[in-house]
């Protein structure tokens, strides 16, 4: 019985549980999802601060300014810098010269941006013109409380949220880990991309196409080579490769002779789940779990999903996109948000007897988002999808789909 791509989606998902967190170190964390609430351990500013270079003046030197036709002289104090601290108190009449950044002395009022002094001696007049209680000061606190939350469990940590991770002095956090996928050919007809072919043999595409997706998706991959179509050497690679959260075979679990996939991972205890999918390409999927606690895949206890994707590296690369991608992002704690919908450029009109993933081009620079289909000659065509960023879904029917219809799309 074919199932659906949705119920091979929902079924896959269902086997699969995000990572047990580890702690890493910040620089380590790039793109993983926090585990953790983080907060902050001090007020963000912990001390009130100036935003400018410039004069601290009282709220009492501010006000008298109306009569002084715009300005007041000032005896300054004394000049702090970022780092140091202030040993004068402020009292009216007097000034203290502050950088950037420096702690505000008491009595502060606001601080008058140095452009508008002029320096008289042990003497400065300032111009204060609209300047106002609490101009260029930030207030201790007033960025982040101490003890208040700064990022939630769940956030997806970018640039930004590490470099507040680091001001909030947390250079190790609990993140879900990067799911390790290993990657594994099969075919007694590969050769490394580096060699020449002999007679009937072709280059092992789906290897490093593969581990390049994996690690483009957040995961960590692990090359384990080509396997021949032998079962002592199938066993022997694809034991190595359930050592791994995920492993990904391509090639042999179509009906061929050779097709030993699906035989040797029964063997070794790996469960069958679902085997072929309602779509084109990519019909031949295996999907089986192996290591797991219960029958009804409810825990995940250091298991391993275990993917036959076609030999065919356009249908692999489907399969990924659909299948495997939204796994790794679940292992890792994320949700897949790759797909999106767009208006259809070009009436489509071929038959369609399964769901097509067709490679397009999605355009997005526009309001309405648009897609359109490659030049696609087929099941081998990967340079087709070289050209492509997106696979567009063309659903059952005999129809033309007309153009400007909105349709599904997947983002590759
Ligand atoms: P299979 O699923 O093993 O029957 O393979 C289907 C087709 O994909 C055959 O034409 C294979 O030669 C080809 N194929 C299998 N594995 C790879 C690979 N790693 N790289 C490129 N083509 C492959
Ligand atoms: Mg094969």
């Amino acid at each position: 019985m074919m199932i659906s791509v949705d119920e091979a989606v929902a079924r896959i998902a269902t086997a699969t549980k995000p990572l047990e967190a580890v702690s890493v170190a910040i620089d380590e964390s790039r793109g993983l999802v926090l585990a953790e609430s983080v907060s902050s351990d001090r007020d963000v500013p912990a001390f009130d601060k100036s935003m400018v270079d410039g004069y601290a003046v009282t709220d009492s030197d501010l006000a008298a300014e109306a009569s002084s036709g715009g300005t007041v002289e000032l005896y300054v104090l004394e000049e702090v810098t970022a780092g140091a601290t202030p040993t004068q108190t402020l009292t009216p009449g007097a000034t203290t010269r502050i950088m950037t950044g420096a702690p505000l002395p008491p009595g502060t009022g606001a601080v008058v941006m140095i452009e508008r002094s002029t320096a008289a001696g042990e003497l400065v007049v300032l111009d204060v013109t609209g300047v106002v209680p609490g101009d260029n000061v930030m207030l201790r606190g007033s960025l982040q409380r101490a003890g208040a939350e700064a990022l939630a469990a769940g956030a997806r940590l970018g640039s930004a949220q590490i470099g507040l991770l680091a001001e909030l002095g947390h250079a190790v956090v609990r993140t879900v880990p990067r799911p390790r996928v290993a990657v594994l050919a099969t075919g007694n007809e590969l050769v490394p991309a580096g060699e020449v072919p002999g007679d009937g043999q072709i280059r092992n595409s789906n290897g490093p196409m593969l581990t390049a997706a994996v690690d483009e998706c957040g995961g960590a991959a692990i090359d384990l080579g080509i396997a021949r179509d032998e079962r002592d050497d199938l066993r022997q690679r694809i034991e190595h490769g359930l050592e791994a959260d995920v492993l990904l075979l391509s090639g042999g679990v179509s009906a061929g002779v050779l097709d030993l996939v699906p035989e040797v991972l029964a063997e070794l205890g790996v469960r069958e789940v679902f085997h072929k999918v309602q779509l084109k390409p990519g019909k031949p999927l295996w999907f089986g779990v192996h290591g797991f606690a219960g029958h009804d895949f409810g825990t995940r206890s250091g298991g391993t999903l275990v993917f036959g994707l076609p030999g065919n590296p356009v249908s692999s690369f489907v399969c990924f996109l659909l299948f495997v991608r939204p796994a790794i992002a679940r292992l890792a704690g994320r949700a897949d948000t790759r797909r999106t919908r767009a208006r259809l450029v070009d009436a489509f009109t071929r038959r369609r007897d399964r769901p097509t993933y067709h490679p397009a081009v999605l355009d997005e620079s526009s309001t309405t988002s648009t897609v359109r289909l490659a030049r696609w000659r087929g099941s081998a065509d990967l340079a087709a999808f070289a050209e492509a960023n997106c696979l567009a879904v063309l659903p059952v029917g005999d129809e033309v789909i007309a153009a400007d219809t909105v349709i599904d799309v997947v983002r590759s």
